[in-house]
C-alpha cells in the first residue's frame, strides 16, 4: 500500500476522485450544467453529473415517461410511466446525490427557456433527437459565450461533439444542405409545424447511449477543470467494428450562428408582468435617451391566423415553433388560415402594451432593444429568483 493510501478519508464521498491529481472536487460542487433532453441520452448524462458531485444541474425535457422508455433510462422505474421525465429524473438524482442541487424544467428548450439561463452555466450538455433543437441550442450557447457538449446515438453508434464559442467550428457550420432542408421541411406551407415530421423515433441500445453520455459528461470534466479540450470536432464511434475516428468541422466564417451579444444590463423587469412598454421605458432611463425603440423577437410570434375563405380572424399571440397544425386552422370553416407573424415590436405598436411572456419571451431571457444609440442588450432580472420556464 502507498502511503496515499493512509490519507483517505472514508468518510469523503469524493475521497477516491481526489486522488486523480489534476482533479479539484470544489470546481465540480461550483460547476453549473444545463441538461438539453432527459431520455437515453440525457438519463446517463445525469446520473454521471449526480456521481460527480457537480453542484448545480438543470434539466430541460417536455415529454412523458413510456413503458418503452424504461429499457434505456436508469433513471425511470415502471411506476414512473406517465410522469414527467424531468421531474422523475430529478427525483432520483437527489436520492442518488444530495450535494447535487437539480431543477427539473418541463419546457420546450426553444421558447420556454430563457438565455440568461446559457450565460449562467459552465457549459451545456445536448441529448437531443433532432437538428431544430441542436440548431437553437447552439446560437444560444454562441450569443452567451458558453461551450455545448452534442451527443447522438442510433442502434449501437454514437457521435460526440464539442462546439466552444466564439472560435471553434459550430454546429451550424457542419450542416448540410440536406439537414436545412429536413428543418424547413417542419415549417412548409402554411409555415406551422407538422407534428407527423417530429423527430425521436430513432432505435437506440442502452449500452450505447452509456457510451456516448460517458464521453459527453467527460469532456464537460475536463471543461469545468479548464483543461483542453477539443471543439469543433466530432468523435464518431462505430460499435459494430469498434471503430472511434475524429473528424474536424471546417469553420464557416458567413454562418449565421456566430453572433455573440455584448454583457447584458441587468435591468429588474419580469416576463411576465412588464410589458414592452415598461422595457422601452427601463432602456430610456437606464441611458438616458428619449426615442423611439423597437424590441427583436428571437422567437418569431404568430399574432393571429386569418382564414382567406371565410375572413375569420383568431388570435395566437404564440411562438412559432409551437403552433400546432389544429391552431393553424380556421376555427369557423377549418380551411387552413394565414398566420400572420412578425418579429419585432416598435414602441408605437398596439402590442407593445403586451407582456414579454404574451409576446413569447421566456423568463429570464436576454432581449435586444434597438435604439438610437444602438443594439442594447437588457437580461431580464426580475426572472433571477426564478430563472425557470413559463408555467405548463
Ligand atoms: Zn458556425
Ligand atoms: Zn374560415
Amino acid at each position: 500500500m502507498s502511503n496515499e493510501s493512509l490519507i483517505i478519508d472514508d468518510d469523503d464521498r469524493y475521497s477516491r476522485l481526489r486522488l486523480i491529481a489534476w482533479w479539484h472536487q470544489e470546481k465540480l460542487a461550483n460547476a453549473k450544467v444545463l441538461v438539453v433532453g432527459a431520455g437515453a441520452l440525457g438519463n446517463e448524462v445525469l446520473k454521471n453529473l449526480a456521481l460527480l458531485g457537480i453542484g448545480n444541474v438543470y434539466v430541460v425535457d417536455f415529454d412523458e415517461i413510456e413503458q418503452s422508455n424504461l429499457t434505456r433510462s436508469v433513471l425511470f422505474r415502471q411506476r414512473d410511466c406517465g410522469r414527467p421525465k424531468a421531474e422523475a429524473a430529478a427525483e432520483t438524482i437527489r436520492d442518488i446525490n444530495p450535494d447535487t442541487t437539480i431543477t427539473p424544467m418541463m419546457a420546450n428548450v426553444v421558447t420556454d427557456v430563457g438565455l440568461g439561463l446559457f450565460r449562467d452555466v459552465d457549459v451545456v450538455i445536448g441529448c437531443l433527437d433532432n437538428r431544430e433543437a441542436r440548431l437553437w441550442v447552439n446560437r444560444q450557447c454562441w450569443k452567451v459565450n458558453t461551450p455545448w457538449i452534442d451527443g447522438g446515438i442510433q442502434e449501437i453508434n454514437g457521435v460526440v461533439k464539442v462546439f466552444a464559442p466564439p472560435d471553434s467550428a459550430c454546429y451550424e457550420c457542419a450542416m448540410t444542405e440536406n439537414d436545412y432542408r429536413l428543418i424547413n421541411l417542419r415549417y412548409s406551407c402554411p409555415l406551422l409545424r407538422q407534428e407527423d415530421l417530429l423527430a425521436g423515433k430513432v432505435p437506440t441500445a442502452p449500452t450505447i447511449s452509456s457510451i456516448i453520455a460517458g464521453m459527453q459528461v467527460q469532456e464537460a470534466l475536463k471543461l469545468i477543470h479548464g483543461m483542453p479540450v477539443e471543439s469543433g470536432v466530432a468523435c464518431v464511434f462505430n460499435g459494430v467494428t469498434n471503430q472511434f475516428y475524429k473528424t474536424s468541422f471546417q469553420r464557416r466564417e458567413d454562418c449565421l450562428s456566430h453572433e455573440t451579444y455584448p454583457a447584458p444590463i441587468e435591468l429588474p423587469l419580469s416576463c411576465s408582468e412588464s410589458t414592452a412598454t415598461d422595457l422601452f421605458a427601463a432602456v430610456r432611463e437606464s441611458l438616458d435617451v428619449e426615442d423611439a425603440m423597437t424590441l427583436s423577437l428571437d422567437r418569431d410570434l404568430v399574432v393571429d391566423v386569418r382564414c382567406a375563405k371565410c375572413d375569420t380572424q383568431a388570435r395566437i399571440m404564440k411562438p412559432l415553433q409551437v403552433v400546432g397544425t389544429d391552431e393553424a386552422k380556421c376555427p369557423e370553416c377549418g380551411e387552413t388560415a394565414k398566420p400572420t407573424l412578425t418579429h419585432s415590436i416598435a414602441s408605437d405598436s398596439a402590442l407593445a402594451s403586451e407582456t414579454l411572456a404574451s409576446l413569447g419571451v421566456p423568463p429570464y431571457d436576454i432581449v435586444r432593444v434597438e435604439t438610437s444609440a444602438g443594439e442594447q442588450v437588457v437580461l431580464l432580472g426580475g426572472d433571477a429568483e426564478q430563472p425557470m420556464t413559463n408555467d405548463k
